[in-house]
C-alpha cells in the first residue's frame, strides 16, 4: 500500500510537470522520454488496482522502453467489462459512451482526480486553438440533448465539456432538429462583428446546420467565427462529404473560415487531437498516437493506413491510458508539420469496415 501511494505520488508529480510544458513544442524524442516513465507507472497502477486489467496483462509485467511497446486494451473491452481501478465509493461519475441497440454502452468510471485532470488538459489543449478568452457560443444542437437523460451520453457530455469555453450559450436547433431562427438571428445580431465559437458534432453541423442553410437558401455570416467539430465522419459516408467540402460549404453558408475538427475517444475524455491549419490532427504533450497494421498489429510506417492506438496520461481511475481503437488512420509525420507543432501528426480515415458502428454523434438517428 505504501509503495502504491508513492507510485501515485510519482505520477502526480510527473503530470504536474507536464501541465507546465508547452502543449505542442516538445519534439517526439523528448516527449517519449517524458511520457515513458508516466505510462510505465500507469500500467503498474492499473495492474495493482484493476483485477480484470491485471488478468488481461498477465504476460505484460515489467516496464517497457518505448511507447510503441506499451500494452494496450481493445476499445470494445470497455463495453464488455466493468473496468475500474478505484473502490466503488470513490467513483464520482460514470460516463456512458454511446452503444448501438444490440450493444451495451461502455462505462467509464471517473474519480475526482481523473475528472479534474480531464478538465485541466482539455482547457490547455483547446486554448492553444481558441485563445484564453471565452467567446459567445453557438451550439449546433438542440437544448433537448441536455434535458433528455437517454440522450445524455457522449453528446451531452461533449457539449457540457465544451461549454466552459464559451459564454451566452445559444442552441441553433430546436427539439425537432430544425434551425431555430429566432435564436440564431438574435445571436447573429449581437455578435456578427466579433469572434464567436461555434461547436457541434460533425454530423449535426453538416446535416442540420450547413445543409439546413443550403436547403433554405439562407446564409448567416459569422466572418470572425471559429467552428470546432468532432464525432467522426461515419454518419456522413453516404453523403459523400470530406473535410475539404465540409470547409468549403461552411465558408459559403456562414463565412466561417476557421474550422477545426478534433479527434478523441469517449474512453479518453480530455486528451483530444486537434486539427491544425494544415488539416492534420496533432498529439498534444499529454497524449500520443500509434498506427498499427490491422493484420499484424505491428507499428505501421509513416503514410500507411492502419488501426489507431491512442495513449493518454490522464486516467488513473480506469485503465484507459492505452487503447487500440477500431478507427483507421495514417501517421503523416513527426516534428515536421508546416504549422510548426512538434510530435506526431496524422489523419483519420474512418472506421474499420465490418465493426459495429459507434461514435458520439451517432447516437442521434436521422
Ligand atoms: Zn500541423
Amino acid at each position: 500500500m505504501i509503495k502504491d501511494q508513492t507510485q501515485l505520488e510519482q505520477f502526480q508529480l510527473a503530470f504536474d510537470n507536464l501541465l507546465q510544458t508547452s502543449v505542442y513544442q516538445v519534439p517526439q524524442k523528448n516527449k517519449q522520454q517524458a511520457l515513458l516513465p508516466i505510462f510505465n507507472l500507469l500500467h503498474q497502477h492499473h495492474q495493482t488496482h484493476c483485477l480484470a486489467y491485471a488478468n488481461i496483462m498477465q504476460q505484460a509485467n515489467g516496464t517497457v522502453n518505448a511507447l510503441a511497446d506499451l500494452p494496450y486494451l481493445a476499445v470494445r473491452l470497455f463495453k464488455q467489462l466493468s473496468l475500474s481501478s478505484v473502490p466503488q465509493q470513490d467513483v464520482f461519475k460514470v460516463l456512458q459512451s454511446s452503444g448501438t441497440t444490440s450493444q451495451r454502452p461502455a462505462s467509464i468510471f471517473l474519480d475526482k482526480a481523473t475528472s479534474g485532470r480531464q478538465s485541466k488538459v482539455l482547457v490547455k489543449v483547446l486554448q492553444e486553438t481558441l485563445g484564453k478568452q471565452r467567446l459567445p457560443m453557438l451550439i449546433i444542437d438542440s437544448p433537448a440533448v441536455l434535458k433528455d437523460k437517454s440522450l445524455f451520453s457522449a453528446r451531452g457530455a461533449g457539449i457540457q465539456g465544451l461549454s466552459f469555453f464559451g459564454r451566452d450559450h445559444t442552441y441553433a436547433l430546436d427539439d425537432n432538429m430544425q434551425l431555430n431562427w429566432s435564436a440564431i438571428d438574435a445571436f447573429h445580431q449581437k455578435y456578427q462583428d466579433q469572434p464567436v465559437l461555434i461547436f457541434g458534432f460533425t454530423f449535426m453541423v453538416w446535416l442540420y446546420f450547413i445543409q439546413g442553410l443550403k436547403q433554405q437558401a439562407k446564409t448567416v455570416r459569422f466572418n470572425h467565427g471559429v467552428l470546432l467539430h468532432s464525432g467522426g465522419w461515419k454518419k456522413l459516408e453516404g453523403q459523400r462529404v470530406d473535410n475539404h467540402q465540409f470547409k468549403h460549404l461552411l465558408a459559403q453558408t456562414t463565412g466561417v473560415e476557421r474550422c477545426y475538427n478534433f479527434y478523441g475517444m469517449a474512453e479518453q475524455v480530455g486528451s483530444v487531437f486537434m486539427e491544425c491549419e494544415q488539416g492534420y490532427l496533432h498529439a498534444p504533450v499529454f497524449a500520443d498516437v500509434i498506427i498499427r497494421d490491422p493484420f499484424t498489429l505491428e507499428v505501421a510506417p509513416i503514410g500507411q493506413s492502419g488501426l489507431v492506438q491512442v495513449l493518454s496520461v490522464l486516467p488513473t481511475s480506469y485503465p484507459g491510458h492505452s487503447i487500440l481503437t477500431e478507427d483507421l488512420g495514417t501517421l503523416i509525420g513527426t516534428d515536421d508539420c508546416q504549422c510548426g507543432r512538434q510530435g506526431h501528426y496524422f489523419t483519420i480515415q474512418g472506421r474499420l469496415p465490418k465493426t459495429e458502428v459507434r461514435g458520439c454523434s451517432d447516437t442521434h438517428s436521422a
